[in-house]
């Protein structure tokens, strides 16, 4: 399983992530956000917290009890 997914049903492709994370997110040529990395860091966290939709989903049991101790 991927640990990072965008929903791309969500994503409204307003580039947020991609500008807060460009190693992990960049904007495909369907203006929406795709996961270049899969790689689960604190600025990917933040990134998830900061989507205005809620498209990014992290699937890591680490990085969920990292976003658990964040909020
Ligand atoms: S921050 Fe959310 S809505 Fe904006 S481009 Fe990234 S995944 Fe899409």
């Amino acid at each position: 399983m991927e640990k990072i997914e965008v929903d791309k049903d969500l994503c409204i492709g307003c580039g947020a992530c991609a500008a807060y994370c460009p190693d992990t997110f960049e904007i495909g040529d369907d203006m929406l956000a795709e996961v270049v990395k899969d790689e689960v860091t604190e600025e990917v966290i933040e990134a998830a917290e900061n989507c205005p939709t809620d498209a990014i989903k992290i699937n890591n049991e680490d990085a969920k009890e990292n976003k658990e101790e964040l909020e």
